[in-house]
């Protein structure tokens, strides 16, 4: 397993993560989750990535009982907050909402502190002062590392760090942003110059664009797969989707690989990605995934252009 920094920070990130969504409590239970954490840390993944919503808090619990078993200092932890419940004041950004829903979400993990602590979506209804001023509190009582952003756009994370120069707080040292060969120009295009001018570091998402890139629904919709159980997600399949997939799929069986480790690793390829969050409902799967960082090696100039044109 390689280590990247996070960005111009100096922690190390396992360039293959492991995340919670949809599949913490809803697919894994604990004994699941415990063998999937142990099973990823023993192939060399260091960092966990979480977030108040998974699951209404059910992912942070399960994973929470599963660090019970890890050193404490071998993991980085995330988490991430804005839908934290129904109340007025219990989303987005506001003041009351990241403190409240930090400590709620350190409870549910059962930790002192996360090492990540991310601002799950841009919240227009709170000034960007009162959010920075937030997430600075958060770092300096030691309840988070680092904080960063989740989807916000280029403008939103330069204005932060204005924002954060000007009042004297510690900025944003990360993005968490979708990243797979079916969704590319934010890190690819909007983001390029935040990488030198900021150091920004980004710990990416959905790298098999929910499955679709594994190949798996490139000839319908299996059963008890996530776009059968998680019905809003089915409108992101398209024709066009499956025939590009289909035709990384013929590339992945030239190199002796999967789709799924094809496209994996892809995303590593980026030098501007510290890390690449992988999502698996069970161990074959997180088994196939953690293998696709030796198919990157593989992945020359010639291969990446057939990959392009397979997806253009
Ligand atoms: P992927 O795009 O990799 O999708 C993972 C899902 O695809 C699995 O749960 C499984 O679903 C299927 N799958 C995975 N591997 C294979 C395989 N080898 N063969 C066939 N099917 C496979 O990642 P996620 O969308 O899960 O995202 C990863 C992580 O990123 C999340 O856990 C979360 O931590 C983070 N995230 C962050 C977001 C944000 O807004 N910041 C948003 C979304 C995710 P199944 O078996 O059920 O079909």
């Amino acid at each position: 397993m390689k280590y990247n920094r996070l960005g111009r920070a100096g922690l190390k990130l396992s360039e293959l993560s492991f995340g919670a969504w949809i599949t913490f409590g809803a697919q894994l239970d604990v004994a699941a989750v415990k063998k999937s954490m142990r099973l990823a840390f023993e192939r060399g993944v260091n960092f966990f990535d979480n977030a108040e919503a998974y699951g209404g808090g059910a992912a942070e619990r399960l994973m929470g009982e599963a660090l019970k078993d890890f050193k404490r200092s071998d993991v980085v932890v995330s988490t991430k907050i804005f839908w934290g419940g129904k109340g007025p004041n219990d989303k987005g950004l506001n003041r009351k909402h990241l403190i409240e829903g930090t400590y709620a979400a350190l409870e549910r993990l059962d930790l002192d502190y996360v090492d990540l602590l991310y601002c799950h979506r841009p919240d227009p209804e709170t000034p960007i002062d009162e959010t920075v001023r937030a997430m600075d509190f958060l770092i300096r009582a030691g309840h988070a590392f680092y904080w960063g952003t989740s989807e916000w756009s280029a403008a939103e994370i330069e204005r932060a760090h204005e924002v954060a120069r000007e009042l004297g707080c510690v900025p944003p040292s990360m993005e968490q942003p979708e990243y797979n060969l079916l969704h590319r120009d934010r890190v690819e295009k909007e983001y390029l110059p935040l990488y030198g001018r900021f150091g920004m570091g980004t710990t990416t998402w959905s790298p098999l664009a929910s499955g679709i890139l594994s190949g798996k629904y490139d000839h319908g919709i299996p059963k008890g797969s996530r776009l059968d159980r998680v019905e809003w997600l089915r409108e992101y399949l398209t024709a066009e989707k499956v025939e590009k997939t289909r035709a990384l799929g013929a590339i992945a069986r030239q190199l002796g690989c999967t789709t799924a480790q094809l496209s994996i690793a892809w995303c590593l390829k980026n030098p501007h990605v510290s890390s690449v969050i992988l999502g698996a409902s069970n161990e074959r799967q997180l088994e196939e995934n953690l293998a696709a960082a030796e198919v990157r090696d593989r992945l020359d100039d010639a291969l990446l252009a057939e990959i392009d044109a397979a997806v253009r």
